[in-house]
């Protein structure tokens, strides 16, 4: 993985291989500015004096992961310095929402019911995005500008993906003629085998002739909408014939529910891409740099063709126009938005009564819950050294996770901080070598 590295006065110089940083911080010639991801400062070097190429920022936004890559870029010959996937809560921050609208919900219809109804004058200014969304981009833009900071970033290349679902709804043609045509099958089919992960949704079956299914059948009245539509072998499409899903899976109720649960479930990744990507497009311009974008099947058509297997950061690295792609083969930096902690004092129960109450301060004895600490336990049943993220309590007996598990009940007087909380959890993902075969079909909702 490289190393961060900047100038006696915080500019960022070309980043570093991990050996050199070490040799480096040995000869004492350069500080830790920070742990994760690592940068280092040198101190008796300066930005004048030293030669920095341009580098390249790229990006493949997702709903749930985006992948980044830091590259030198020479005439379409891309050699990767660092990977990076960050991975969005958006999920969870609709979860939070709808529940605190459930909690006041509930308040008002059992407390305030002689209350008239308010009159609906909440506008929305223009361009607007829901919280989740939102999120994505703040904390994708959020860390364009810390990389900035501490790599000389001359360009950036995003990809921007536009899913077929659009134009499915194009205004030109009515839906149900669009689903007859040639083109818009193939489309449909595509879509579904993706959606259901390239296998029978009843048995499971994979690498057999799939059959478009109707979840609730045609003569029962079910539509020909994408929603209602699911993949089945041959055997199973037969079996069920024109039964409802309901009888058909009398004896399965846990596979009822989770097709049921998916054919509602349109297309929440897509849809959440769709959103953010001109939003995303228009703030990166507005950093000043240069811009560049690819589409989706180009990143795909670049990835393949190189051999290079499919995570969110090797995709980044696979954007825009592309003849070569070296140095891939190293482990990326996981980096998963975890929240600050919520605003919310009270803990409620799954009915909404009160179950217990946070501390109104955040931070105990120094510590915060987020904090990277070290704790050096010298003896006792948790003898031994525990390194990672900290949960503090007001006793000061914190908890650590540690990548081996959570370490409960160890006193604060023995743990050091290491870096300080900043709502992100950091982790390091392997080094992919080679392309794997069943990770190209599960993947969903990726990109
Ligand atoms: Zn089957």
């Amino acid at each position: 993985m490289a190393v961060y590295v900047l100038d006696k006065t915080g500019k960022p110089l070309m980043p570093c291989s991990e050996k050199r940083a070490r040799l480096l911080l040995e000869r004492g010639r350069a500080r830790v500015h920070r742990l994760a991801p690592l940068v280092i400062r040198l101190v008796d070097r300066r930005l004048a004096d030293s030669a920095v190429q341009p580098l390249t920022l790229k990006l493949d936004p997702g709903s749930r992961f985006t992948g980044m890559a830091l590259v030198r870029e020479r005439r379409k010959r891309v050699s990767v310095l660092s990977l990076l996937e960050l991975v969005h809560r958006g999920a969870a921050i609709r979860k939070a929402l709808e529940q605190r609208a459930g909690f006041r919900r509930r308040r008002r219809s059992q407390n305030l019911r002689h209350r008239a109804p308010r009159f609906n004058n909440r506008t929305r200014p223009a361009g607007w995005l829901a919280p989740s969304l939102r999120h994505r981009l703040d904390t994708t833009l959020s860390w364009v500008a810390r990389i900035r900071r501490w790599a000389p970033i001359t360009a950036l290349a995003v990809e921007r993906v536009k899913f077929d679902l659009q134009a499915m709804q194009s205004p030109e043609i009515s839906g149900l003629e669009y689903q007859q045509g040639e083109l818009a099958g193939y489309t449909v089919r595509e879509y579904l085998l993706e959606k259901w992960s390239r296998r029978c949704a009843y048995c499971a079956a994979e690498n057999v002739p799939l059959e478009i299914e109707h979840i609730i059948p045609r003569s029962n009245g079910g539509s020909d909408r994408v929603s209602n539509l699911t993949l089945a072998c041959r055997p199973c499409n037969q079996r069920k014939g024109n039964r409802p899903i309901e009888a058909f899976l009398k004896g399965q109720p846990e596979l009822l529910a989770r097709i049921t649960a998916r054919a509602k479930t349109p297309l929440h990744d897509a849809a959440a891409v769709n959103a953010t990507r001109n939003a995303l497009f228009v703030a990166l311009l507005k950093t000043g740099l240069p811009v560049a974008t690819g589409s989706g099947a180009q990143t795909k058509y670049n990835r393949r063709r190189l051999g290079i297997p499919k995570t969110h950061a090797l995709d980044a690295g696979c954007v825009g126009e592309v003849e070569a792609v070296s140095g891939w083969q190293r482990p990326t930096l996981s980096i998963k938005a975890t929240g600050r902690g919520e605003y919310q004092r009270t803990r409620l129960t799954a009915h909404g009564f009160p179950r217990g109450y946070l501390t109104r301060q955040k931070r105990h004895f120094g510590f915060q819950t987020g904090d990277q600490v070290k704790a050096s336990v010298p003896g006792g049943k948790k003898a031994g050294v525990h390194q990672g993220r900290v949960a503090v309590r007001q006793s000061g007996s914190f908890n650590i996770q540690t990548p081996a598990g959570v370490v409960q009940g160890i006193a604060h007087r023995l743990c050091i901080l290491i870096q300080r909380a900043d709502g992100y959890a950091y982790a390091q993902n392997p080094t992919f070598d080679r392309a794997q075969p069943q990770q190209e079909a599960a993947r969903t909702g990726a990109r």
